[in-house]
C-alpha cells in the first residue's frame, strides 16, 4: 500500500509500505477513505520534535475490511470514525471519560495511508449510522481529532450559557473550539486571530468578537471586553509559553482554562498560578468520549466542522500539503485516499 513517511524535518514522501495485518484479536483493519495533516504534524516537520522515518497520520475515517476474533461491535463493512488514540473504553479511566489516557492507550502507526490497523477496535471506533454522503466525509474526519479536541477544550473550559469564552489560537482546533462553545450555548465568544480568512470562519462558527492583539496586549483587550475581569472560559489551542500565559491571564479568578495545544517547553510560574485562582484542565483530548454525539450532530447536518479543511489533495501529494500548512497557506489539509 501507499503511505506517508517523514524521513526527517521537511522530508515527507509517499512510499510503499507493508499492508497492516491483524496482530491482536481486538484489532481491526480499515481501508482509509480520507485522512488529514494535523497541526501537531508540523512539530516534527519543523524539527521541534524528533522524527526518524516515521509513518505519519492519526486522523482517519474509513471502511472496516478485517476484524480480529475478539471484535464484537464493529463489523466488516462498517464506515467508522475513530479517535487518534486507541483505547479499550472499558477501564476505569475510560469509563470516567478520559479515553486518551486509557490504561491501554496506544497511538496509531500512520493513517496517512491506504490501510490502517486500529487497536481495540470496539473501544476506539464508532460506526456511522450508514454509508455517509460524500459531502459529510470532511466533517466526520474532523471529528476524529480537531473537532473532538476543540470540543473537549470547550467542555474543559466550562463554556456554556451566560459565559464569555476567549479562544487563543486560530488553527483548526481553535476554530472548532469556537464551534463547540457556540453549540454549548456560550453567550459571547472572543476569537484571538490576526488572519482575515480565519476570522471569517471564526465568525461563521459563532465568534462574536475578534481580538488581533496577542501576548499581554491581547490579555488587556480581553479584560477591556469583560469589565476588567477576564473571560469565564478560555480555550488554549497552541501549546507555547506565550499562548498558555495569555490563556491563564485572560481568565478571571474562578474561571476555567481548557488547554489542548500540545505543550512545548511551557513552564508555569507557581506564584502567579497560585494567585490567579483559575482552574486548569486539558491534555490530549478524550475524543472517543464525544464521538457518538459529534457523529450524530454531523449526520443530522446540525454542524459543519469540515469547513476547516481549506485544501484537499490526493494522498500522493501529501508533501505539498505539509508545505502549505507549514507556510500557513492552508489551515488544514484533507488527503483523499
Ligand atoms: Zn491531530
Ligand atoms: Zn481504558
Amino acid at each position: 500500500m501507499r503511505g506517508v513517511i517523514m524521513h526527517a524535518p521537511r522530508d515527507v514522501r509517499v512510499e510503499d509500505r507493508e499492508n497492516p495485518t491483524i496482530i491482536e484479536p481486538t484489532d481491526a483493519i480499515i481501508r482509509v477513505t480520507a485522512s488529514c495533516i494535523c497541526g501537531s504534524d508540523l512539530w516534527p516537520y519543523r524539527g521541534t520534535d524528533e522524527v526518524d522515518d516515521t509513518p505519519m497520520g492519526h486522523e482517519y475515517v474509513g471502511i472496516v475490511t478485517q476484524i480480529g476474533d475478539d471484535v464484537r461491535e464493529i463489523k466488516v463493512g462498517d464506515f467508522v470514525v475513530g479517535s487518534f488514540f486507541a483505547s479499550d473504553n472499558t477501564c476505569e479511566i475510560c469509563q470516567a471519560g478520559y479515553q486518551s489516557r486509557c490504561v491501554h492507550a496506544t497511538g496509531l502507526d500512520g493513517t496517512q495511508a491506504e490501510y490502517a490497523r486500529i487497536p481495540f477496535a470496539d473501544g476506539t471506533l464508532v460506526a456511522t449510522p450508514g454509508r455517509p454522503d460524500a459531502d459529510l466525509i470532511p466533517s466526520l474526519l474532523a471529528a476524529s481529532d480537531v473537532l473532538g479536541t476543540g470540543w473537549f477544550a470547550a467542555v474543559a473550559a466550562e463554556a456554556g450559557p451566560g459565559k464569555t469564552v476567549a479562544v487563543v489560537g486560530d488553527g483548526a482546533v481553535g476554530l472548532l473550539g469556537i464551534l463547540a462553545a457556540n453549540e454549548l450555548g456560550a453567550e459571547r465568544i472572543i476569537a484571538m486571530s490576526r488572519h482575515a480568512d480565519r476570522q471569517a470562519l471564526a465568525r461563521e462558527f459563532g465568534a462574536t468578537d475578534i481580538v488581533e492583539a496577542r501576548g499581554d496586549a491581547g490579555v488587556d483587550k480581553i479584560k477591556k471586553l469583560t469589565n476588567g475581569l477576564g473571560a469565564h472560559s478560555v480555550i488554549e489551542a497552541v501549546g507555547t509559553q506565550e499562548s498558555m500565559m495569555q490563556a491563564i491571564r485572560a481568565t478571571r479568578p474562578g474561571g476555567h482554562v481548557g488547554y489542548v495545544g500540545v505543550s512545548h517547553d511551557v513552564e508555569l510560574p507557581g506564584l502567579e498560578l497560585f494567585f490567579s485562582g483559575v482552574h486548569l484542565h486539558g491534555g490530549p483530548a478524550p475524543v472517543r468520549r464525544f464521538l457518538p454525539q459529534l457523529i450524530q450532530l454531523i449526520w443530522d447536518r446540525k454542524i459543519d466542522p469540515g469547513k476547516v479543511f481549506d485544501l484537499t489533495l490526493p494522498l500522493e501529494q501529501a508533501a505539498d500539503g505539509y508545505k502549505a500548512m507549514d507556510e500557513r497557506r492552508a489551515t488544514k489539509v484533507l488527503l483523499t485516499v
